[in-house]
This record gives structure tokens, sequence and C-alpha cells, in this order.
């Protein structure tokens, strides 16, 4: 069964989840949930979901970054992303580090604001320690495009989306982001994006 994903706005989206006991995370309702998370995920098809993306407000979220989703991608456009394919997987409470300031620059899409984009700065290494599906700690090494879902999702957790960290004037349309952005090297879409004449009058 897919479930409705939140789009933005709604308020479990700027809630702080709240953390599963390992009995919860053992019970029969979290494998419930866990199950229906990760349909809705390959449904949409996404490569993260969290929790209170389907309107729960608690510390879980399942990864999955198939080979399938990346082959509109060119070998150089993952390579510059570090991107690999990332087998399914449940994340519970989790807790992390970012190894690295936040200055690796790529759009970044989010399903609960479906159609548009945004360049985000990120950490390109990061270490995550939580629970897995079965309640036994866990530490995630990662790096790339896996640390910067693991940032998205974490965030989530946290009542915050990629709008909070965006780089504003890059906010576009996923339609404008194909017609001029996609094509092109970050760094280009970067400079263009982020020039603007500071010492013009106002143009009004
Ligand atoms: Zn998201």
């Amino acid at each position: 069964m897919r479930i409705k994903i939140a789009t933005v706005g709604e308020i479990v989206l700027r809630t702080r989840a709240r953390p599963l006991t390992t009995e919860e995370i053992r019970s029969t309702a979290t494998r419930g949930l866990i199950e229906h998370m990760k349909e809705t995920l390959r449904d949409a098809p996404g490569v993260g979901l969290a929790a209170p993306q389907i309107g729960t407000p608690l510390q879980l979220a399942v990864i999955e970054d198939r080979a399938e989703y990346q082959t509109s991608f060119s070998e150089a456009e993952l390579a510059e992303r570090e991107r690999r394919p990332i087998p399914f997987h449940v994340i519970v409470n989790p807790g992390i580090h970012l190894l690295s300031q936040p200055e690796v620059n790529f759009f970044e899409g989010c399903l609960s604001l479906p159609g548009f984009s945004a360049i985000v700065p990120r950490s390109r290494q990061v270490v995550v320690k939580c629970l897995n599906e079965e309640g036994a700690p866990v530490r995630i090494e990662a790096e790339g495009w896996y640390a910067r879902i693991l940032q998205h999702e974490i965030d989530h957790l946290h009542g915050t989306l990629y709008i909070d960290r965006m780089l504003s004037r890059s906010f576009c349309s996923l339609d404008h982001y194909n017609r001029y952005w996609k094509a092109k090297p970050i760094q280009e879409s970067l400079s263009e994006l982020t020039h603007h004449d500071e010492h013009g009058g106002p143009d009004i």
C-alpha cells in the first residue's frame, strides 16, 4: 500500500521526531510501517523517505539508491557526485557527525517538495550511529551522494527541510532545472546563479 507523502506546509514536517524504544522497533506495528515506507519509497520513486514524511513523527527513515535510478546520469556525472548504488536499509534513532564542512554543492530534491529543486551544500563525509530494524547498533561511514542522502533524511527527523539549507537563489522548478542546469557542471551553475550586481541601483 502506498501512503500519501506529506508536502511542505504540513506541521509534521516541522516537528522533531521522537526516538523509538527497542521494543517499539521490533513491534509488528513498526515492521508494518517499514514495509509501507519501502513500498512508498519505491513507488515514488525516491532514494530516501523519513517517517515524518508519511505523517509519523518517529526517528526512522528508509534509504535505497538503486542502480536503475542512476541510468539517466553519465559516468562522469555519477563520479562527480560520488553516487553508487546503496541497498535498502533502515536507520532508527540516528546521530550524525559531519566529518567536513558542508561545502559540496549539488542540486537536490525532496518528495515533500514535489516539482522543485535547489543547490544544497552538504558535507562530503559523515558518520552515523543508529539502530537497524532489529534494534541492533550500527555505525555507518558514508561519503558522496550517500552522505548527502543521510544528511537529508536525518534533517527530516529534526523538522528540517533542504529549503532551510539551500542556496536560495538556486531554487527552481524541475522543469527549469532540466532546461537550464541539468546538463551544466555544478560550478558553472553556481557562478551563474550566485552572481549578482552588488553596486547596481534598484531596478524596479
Ligand atoms: Zn526529503
